[in-house]
């Protein structure tokens, strides 16, 4: 079988699926791998052709960069309409000699998906995220300035969408390609039990494989209990909030951890109580088979990644898809949410902290969240899947 997979320039998004093309080549299956150099490696070593796509994307300047830090779905959208019409002439033509039997394509690349719907071939979708229908979608709430951008967008976004109809590509709105519908072949890297309004999501073209992660053996957790933060890779310029969390913290018998991502020095936290580390970057599973307590900004894969240690989280999302994640973590009982106005004040704070790290019950949800995730059927499961959709059709 050949297998194109096409991904988006994201961590979140690419990470998942390499335990899988792994998996495919393992069973003698060819892959082709659209992504981007930062990517090679790990592509390369899971045994696919890699085919890098950083030129195809389109030059931007100061202010799109700017919009795109604070992740604004129009500008992300206007950018990948763009990088489909500029990858069109090289996709085609690989797709045209190479002859694929199916395209897996990560749920927010458009190029991918619509490549798949302009040729006409069968294609599995790879959600790293929840699967978003009508249903799941109310559980992400939008801030007033995410749906501001959203809004006033749609011209632009139009403008885009017919550009591409001369290159044979159908399409009705950024809305349409992103959201999961019922027929589509979907592999979502999360259980049953984690995703929300599951029941509407059907056996045969859903499959919930579970979290792909790096597992790490879990440690004694005895003396001082260790506090872990991150607020994830991509917003996490936070100094307020990290300075609020050392304050509470300062004088207990608790260690705090926080990586506070690249975006600022941690000298300019100023002089750290002894009880306190502040790291850029750390290795977040090892970290996790010591923490006792993981407050995280609930991207995807921290929160998949803290309850698959079974460690209980206090939730502080960022953004309407977190804001997702981090009501699901709190209903299947393994988390708490951290209120802004707790967020802002550091006794609050330690007092919510204190409460969480005594929490039996959250304790015992994060341990049956860590049981669950892990009765899924895995990257074998996905591999299974693409597998029949390749055959089935
Ligand atoms: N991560 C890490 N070390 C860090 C911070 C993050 O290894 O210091 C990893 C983390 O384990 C996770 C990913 O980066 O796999 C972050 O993905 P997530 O979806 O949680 O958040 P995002 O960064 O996309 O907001």
């Amino acid at each position: 079988m050949r297998a194109l997979w096409f991904c988006i320039p994201a961590y979140g998004h690419t990470n998942p699926t390499i335990e899988v093309v792994r998996e495919l080549t393992r069973r003698g299956h060819e892959v082709r791998y659209y992504s981007f150099e930062e990517f090679r490696e790990k592509i390369e070593g899971a045994g696919a052709q890699f085919v890098p796509c950083d030129s195809y994307l389109p030059p931007i300047d100061a202010k799109v960069e700017g919009r795109l830090r604070k992740v604004s779905t129009t500008e992300m959208s206007v950018q990948s309409f763009r990088t489909v019409a500029n990858l069109d002439p090289l996709v085609s033509a690989d797709i045209a000699s190479w002859r694929p039997d199916v395209v897996v394509t990560d749920s927010a690349c458009f190029w991918g998906k619509l490549a798949a719907a302009k040729h006409g071939l069968p294609w599995v979708c790879s959600t790293t995220t929840f699967a978003f229908n009508q249903q799941s979608s109310k559980y992400m709430r939008h801030s007033a300035a995410e749906l501001a951008d959203i809004i006033f967008g749609l011209p632009r976004l139009n403008r885009e969408i017919r550009k591409l109809r001369p290159l044979g590509y159908q399409v009705k709105s950024a809305l349409d390609i992103v959201s999961n519908k019922p027929d589509d072949n979907t592999i979502v890297y999360t259980s049953r039990t984690f995703q929300p309004c599951s029941e509407t999501f059907d056996e045969a073209h859903y499959r919930f494989v579970g979290p792909s992660v790096r597992d790490v053996p879990p440690r004694e957790k005895d003396g001082r209990p260790l506090v872990y933060a991150s607020l994830g890779t991509v917003i996490n310029d936070h100094p307020d909030f990290y300075r609020t969390l050392i304050d509470a913290l300062r004088d207990t018998n608790a260690d705090l951890l926080i990586s506070c991502g690249k975006a600022f020095d941690p000298a300019q936290l100023g002089e750290l109580p002894s009880n306190v580390r502040v790291e850029q970057y750390v290795d977040q599973m090892d970290v996790l088979s010591r923490t006792s307590l993981f407050v995280t900004h609930c991207g995807m894969n921290s929160a998949s990644e803290g309850m698959w240690m079974g460690v209980p989280e206090l939730l502080f999302p960022l953004t309407g898809e977190q804001r997702a994640v981090a009501r699901r973590v709190a209903e299947v009982g393994a988390g708490v949410a951290l209120e802004e106005r707790v967020a802002r004040d550091a006794a609050a704070l330690r007092k919510a902290v204190v409460a969480a790290l005594a929490d039996e019950r959250l304790r015992e949800g994060a341990s049956r969240m860590r049981e669950d995730l892990r009765s899924c059927s895995g990257p074998a499961g996905a591999a299974d899947f693409i597998e029949q959709v390749a055959r089935v059709s």
